[in-house]
């Protein structure tokens, strides 16, 4: 049925063994790449029937081991299906096919004045970001993945397709399936069509930054700005670690010493009385040597330390592999989780960066690890579990944004309980009872 758009070339198999996380690559059998989502469904009618698992492939950003083919089979590369359907600039909405990445579509919308809000810092695709339920630095003023995505065709284990939702601001008819499938991380269907909500360019854009003496008081001055309801674009936390790895990598002189980054986006006033409201409340938390620009390259100068976050870590610990977290308390135990997370580190051996989506709760622990020495993943996943129970007993959770893949099963447990986590194992068992669509994923789930 595709020629050579099905494979089992050795290169290609490897591509598709792994993702971002430093798990251990496992190879499918075959990649099949479909074009369009009648394809889609003929070869899960196929595999269904054959009891052959399937894994669909976006960008393969993710970090939870969530592409990663288990129990081998097909990995369903979507990265052919990535058409941009339909632009309404007039309903702030678009259509596009699911393997279109997010950087495409931007680069689309700017041409009608319009950009896609979601930025997870990975070139990833749309498909892959709602089956993970991204979100990312500008979540704080327009939200996630879960609120973007307004309708949805996605194709269940036994070929059926599916439409969910509708192109409206608002729906109230029926079970959710669009926030059912939102986060599912392949597990219930795969999605082939996605209709996003869309924002005009902002007028201006400027940004700050400022420091802080404690890691303890730069968290505490970004949940005063979000609690004060303080018109935020980006809040983006740092610590000394961050900043020293983005300074070797990329030749810059920043202070080492915690950060914290914000974008404003309005009218040319707003955008500078929201600078001068966060300078005033940064100044009550101890905040120094705070600097504003409304210049466009000075802007991306001053984020370009945030940019850099993850990949300094990768380039300054060559032939290492790094583990991200990312839990997110309520606001007022942010200082108190990122302190307790930064205090378990370090405790052990293993260089660490903290830095995140600080106004959202949300924070990353980057933690570096020997992919030559599996022992030692063994023994940070054994850390991250430690820091996710202290997360969930705040009240927090132990995914704010990454998803659960095969990494954090047990956490799901621990912070859902069994009943809730019973409902979920019912819910897939419906939808995919022969257990095809990305088996070992989200829940225990046992693959015939
Ligand atoms: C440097 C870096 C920074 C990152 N920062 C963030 C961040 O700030 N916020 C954040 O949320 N994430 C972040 N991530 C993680 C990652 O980019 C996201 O999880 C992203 O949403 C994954 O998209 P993808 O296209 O790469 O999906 P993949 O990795 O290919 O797949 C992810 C999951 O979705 C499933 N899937 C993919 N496509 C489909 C489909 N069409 N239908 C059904 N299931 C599908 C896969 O089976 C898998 O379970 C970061 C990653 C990197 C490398």
């Amino acid at each position: 049925m595709f020629g050579a758009r099905f494979t089992t070339n050795e290169s290609v198999l490897v591509q598709h063994s792994r993702d971002e996380s430093a798990f251990p690559p496992v190879l499918p059998s075959a990649v099949i790449y479909p074009h369009n989502t009648e394809e889609v469904s003929k070869v899960l009618a196929y595999c269904n029937q054959n009891l052959i698992p399937v894994v669909a492939f976006g960008a393969g950003s993710s970090l939870e081991g969530h592409v990663l083919p288990l129990k081998g089979g097909i990995s369903l590369d979507m990265t052919e299906m990535k058409k941009i359907i339909e632009i309404s600039p007039e309903d702030l909405t678009v259509r596009v096919e699911a393997g279109l990445t997010r950087i495409a579509l931007n680069n689309r919308l700017a041409d009608v004045g319009l950009f896609f809000s979601v930025d997870p810092g990975a070139d990833a695709t749309i498909g892959g970001m709602a089956s993970t339920g991204a979100a990312g630095t500008t979540t704080v003023k327009y939200g996630s993945m879960r609120e973007n995505v307004l309708a949805l065709t996605a194709v269940l284990a036994d070929g059926t397709i599916v439409k969910t939702g509708r192109p409206t601001r608002k729906l109230s008819a029926g079970y959710d399936l669009t926030r059912l499938l939102v986060g599912s991380e392949g597990t219930l269907a795969v999605i082939t069509e996605v209709t996003l909500r869309v924002f005009g360019v902002p007028e201006k854009m400027s940004a700050a930054i400022v420091r802080f003496e404690t890691l303890a008081d730069g968290v505490a001055a970004a949940a005063a700005i979000v609690q004060m309801g303080t018109n935020i674009a980006r809040c983006e936390f740092l610590d000394e670690a961050s900043i020293r790895n983005a300074n070797i990598h990329s030749g810059l002189t920043l202070p080492e010493q915690p950060t914290l980054l914000f974008e404003f986006h309005g009218s040319p006033t707003n955008v500078a009385s929201d600078a001068q409201s966060v300078a005033e409340i940064v100044a009550e938390f101890g905040g120094t040597n705070f600097e504003w620009t409304s210049d466009e390259s000075a802007r991306r100068k001053l984020w370009q330390a945030r940019h850099d976050a993850y990949w300094s870590n990768v380039h300054i610990y060559p032939g290492k592999r790094i583990v991200s977290t990312d839990m997110a308390v309520p606001l007022s135990a942010l200082a108190k989780a990122v302190e307790a997370c930064h205090e378990i580190l370090s405790t052990h051996k293993f260089p660490f960066s903290i830095f995140g989506h600080v106004a959202d709760g949300n924070f990353h622990c980057m933690i570096i690890t020997d992919p030559l020495n599996p022992n030692e993943l063994t023994d940070i996943r054994e850390i991250t579990h430690a820091m996710a129970s202290k997360i969930i007993a705040m009240n927090g959770t132990c995914t704010g944004e990454h998803g659960i893949g095969m990494g954090k099963i047990e956490s799901l447990v621990e912070e859902t309980g069994e009943n809730a986590v019973a409902l979920m194992r019912t819910i897939k068992n419906a939808m995919d009872p022969n257990g095809i669509l990305n088996p070992g994923k989200v829940l225990a789930q046992k693959y015939p």
